[in-house]
């Protein structure tokens, strides 16, 4: 992808903004309040999530794509929070989380440097890793995502229906396979370059849409590299994930007053 001669010098003065997608139902995790709402520590996921960006000196703003029938209530709950409105704005969010995440990029300025996309889902994510990520799209790359090692072997299958036992495929070599999180970092104009390729696409009735944003800049040809992520960036899926969650917050809060 084309680099323009202003982002050839992505310095330590870049604007760095971040887009929390938090407009999914959640299914997996039960039934409920949209996933971003329910609460960890008593506290909102989103909350916790947008809270750990802002704790990175380099985030200056924060767009939540909230459910669209859902932006004026999670506005009044960041609020609520002590959220400052003027770093933190809220959009509808859409169908999909990559809409969700066009809708948000659309909300950033064009003169800012860097985005990073980061699920509401991950609350627990250390500054360390949001630092690690602006730090290395910095130092030049287009795509930036934090990944960890995987503790399971994997296996390809062919997908049957539920009850039915799935034939295996292949097993890749886990070494080369990484567990990726957020937040992914991006050049701002390579994200949203994609994400247009990607909505024209899909109106010509295209491909499926991706799961994180790291593979739209794939699937067009960019190139994206991995930092090392963290096991308390970990995303809330299921309801184990919450107790888990929990234990790690109440083992912060006892060690750091966190
Ligand atoms: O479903 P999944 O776990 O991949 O969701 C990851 C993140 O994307 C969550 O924070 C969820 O709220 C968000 N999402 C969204 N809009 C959708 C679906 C998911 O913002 N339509």
């Amino acid at each position: 992808m084309p680099t323009s001669p202003k982002e050839r010098n992505l310095n330590g003065t870049a604007a760095v903004a971040a887009v929390v997608p938090a407009a999914g139902r959640g299914e997996r995790l039960g039934p409920g309040a949209p996933k971003a709402l329910r609460e960890l520590g008593g506290v909102p996921l989103l909350v916790h999530a947008v809270r750990a960006l802002a704790r990175s000196r380099a985030v200056g703003l924060v767009v939540v794509a909230a459910p669209p029938d859902g932006v004026a209530d999670v506005a009044a709950l960041l609020d609520g929070h002590g959220l400052d409105r003027q770093d933190v704005r809220v959009v509808a969010g859409g169908a999909t989380r990559q809409e969700s995440v066009r809708l948000g990029l659309a909300a950033i300025p064009e003169d800012t440097g860097i985005v990073l996309v980061h699920d509401a889902a991950r609350p627990l994510v250390p500054v360390e890793v949001v630092d690690a990520v602006v730090a290395a799209v910095r130092a030049g790359a287009e795509a930036v995502v934090p990944a960890v090692p995987l503790a399971d072997t994997v296996k390809r299958v062919e997908p049957q229906a539920p009850g039915i036992p799935e034939p295996v495929l292949d097993t890749p070599d886990r070494a080369v396979l990484r567990a990726v999180q957020t937040p992914q970092g991006f050049r701002r104009s390579a994200l949203h370059e994609v994400h247009e390729k990607a909505l024209a696409e899909e109106s010509a009735g295209g491909l499926p849409p991706v799961t994180d944003d790291a593979g739209l800049i794939e699937r067009f040809g960019g190139r994206v590299v991995v930092v090392p992520g963290h096991e308390e960036a970990f995303k809330v899926t299921r309801p184990l994930d919450l107790v888990l969650a929990e234990a790690v917050l109440a083992r912060r809060r006892a060690s750091d007053g966190f």
